[in-house]
């Protein structure tokens, strides 16, 4: 390692870099980080930074309120947006409390140790997640939701200053690391969506969260705001974060066998048995805000029931077409708003819990499922997903498999969480309620 750290510390050099941020997130997988000068680098990357951690967001113990930060070498990136004379480079870090010990409430962390139980099997899990977002204008300095374009799916240039600023996110990424594969005008006026290259779980995570604030970043500079809002207006297409998910054992694809029934292996359909058996507690996690809950529900392309597809896409799991080393379960309820660590973490879990117990998943249904009635849903065995962030936190308290995942001190955050904004929202006079009844009673 001493090795790594001088190799690092020439790049550092060579890039002319002036400030480094130390970067880790928050239980809600919001971005926090402290900068230091280059003069630091070699201090934070043999012994690591203490900084006090006591009002972060879910880390709040007083008692271990000093944690350590230890940046990962494979995480360092320039920022391109900033200026380049004094340039910003950043680490993703590991959080540690004393004697080198991981912090319990650090996301990385529990998507980290979900890994190394997928390693003991053997497996390495691989996720491609499709962030869509909305482009707002900005007035006065402050985000509104009037829109920036009125382009709809895969329009060309809908409006050129939006067209402009998903390209430069695109270079700007591309700068940093990310292998893009498509990027498109979606479903909604001023929606946008960018696909980059999957990869393993922890590498894609790390890439979920800078990617959002690259967007924001590059976005502001054009006086445009970059939200990951799941569904910030009612009545059209929300933001989702469909999650591509797979196993490879030895670099190969287990999920892919030619002789079995769709050409799936035994293997992937107990990933999605799991998948789907968790799903309800992974709702928690994958769907963290109110808000969220306004994109699940139909009629807009978002999932509602539990089921699975290899076709239609009103099923919570597709099994897109393509096979062989692209063979691959696409969960499609996870939002932006996750925190990518704990809602891979949770999903890996969830199939390993399959697999080890080789829970069948119920008959796909290659139907709408939004054309059913209840009775057919039911004989099919298909349930629903929560309808609330309070339902959907008592249904993750309710499966030990995805609480023993994240950790006490995880699940203890997000109950603080859920009641506060449960809370907050219920004590909340909504519009639409004035609207309904001030005039009638
Ligand atoms: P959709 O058809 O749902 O719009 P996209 O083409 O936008 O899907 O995105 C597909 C995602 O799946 C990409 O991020 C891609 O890299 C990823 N992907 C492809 N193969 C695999 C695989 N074997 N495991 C996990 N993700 C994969
Ligand atoms: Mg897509
Ligand atoms: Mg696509
Ligand atoms: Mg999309
Ligand atoms: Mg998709």
């Amino acid at each position: 390692s001493g090795d790594v750290v001088s190799g690092m510390l020439e790049r550092i050099d060579a890039d002319l870099i002036k400030f480094i941020r130390l970067q880790f997130t928050d239980i809600l997988g919001i971005p926090k980080n402290v900068a230091i000068p280059v003069e630091q680098a070699e201090k934070a990357l043999t012994e690591g930074i203490w900084f006090d951690g006591s009002s972060i967001e879910g880390f709040t113990r007083i008692e271990e309120s000093d944690m350590l930060l230890k940046p990962d070498p494979a995480t360092y990136a320039i920022l391109p947006w900033r200026p380049q004379d004094g340039r910003v480079a950043r680490f993703i870090c590991d959080l540690q409390t004393y004697g080198g010990k991981p912090f319990e409430g650090d996301p990385r962390y529990v998507l980290k140790k979900t890994l190394a139980e997928a390693a003991k099997m053997g497996f390495s899990f691989n996720t491609g997640p499709e962030l869509e977002f909305f482009l707002f204008q900005m007035q006065n300095g402050r985000p509104t939701t009037e829109f920036v374009d009125r382009g709809a799916y895969f329009d060309l240039a809908p409006n050129d200053a939006a067209e402009d600023v998903r390209r430069e996110i695109v270079l700007a990424l591309s700068d940093m690391g990310f292998e893009i594969e498509a990027s498109h005008h979606e479903v909604a006026e001023s929606q946008h969506e960018i696909d980059f290259k999957y990869s393993d779980a922890l590498d894609t995570a790390d890439k979920v969260i800078t990617f959002k604030f690259a967007a924001k970043a590059i976005a502001l500079k054009s006086g445009m705001h970059a939200t990951f809002m799941p569904k910030p207006i009612g009545g059209i297409n929300g933001s989702g974060m469909h999650t591509h998910g797979s196993l490879s054992k030895d670099g190969k694809n287990i999920f892919f066998d030619p002789n079995g029934d769709k050409q799936l292996s035994d293997t992937a359909r107990y990933y999605i048995g799991g998948l789907l058996h968790h799903a309800r507690a992974i709702t928690r996690v994958a769907n963290p805000t109110i808000n969220s809950y306004k994109r699940l529900v139909p009629g807009y392309e978002a999932p509602v029931y539990v089921s699975w597809s290899t076709a239609n896409r009103s099923a919570l799991i597709r099994v897109p077409a393509a096979r062989g080393n692209s063979t691959r379960a696409e969960f499609r309820s996870p939002d932006p708003t996750c925190n990518p660590y704990l809602t891979f973490a949770s999903m890996l879990a969830a199939g390993l819990d399959g697999i080890k117990n080789k829970i069948e998943p119920p008959e796909s249904t290659d139907v709408n499922i939004f054309h059913m009635t209840a009775t057919e849903r039911k004989n099919l065995g298909i349930t629903m997903l929560p309808g609330s962030l309070y339902e959907a936190h008592e249904a993750l308290l309710a499966d030990p498999v995805i609480t023993n995942t994240l950790g006490n001190h995880v699940v203890s955050g997000l109950s603080a969480i859920t009641t506060a904004e449960h809370d907050s929202f219920r004590m909340a006079v909504h519009p639409w309620e004035i609207e309904r009844y001030l005039n009638t009673f």
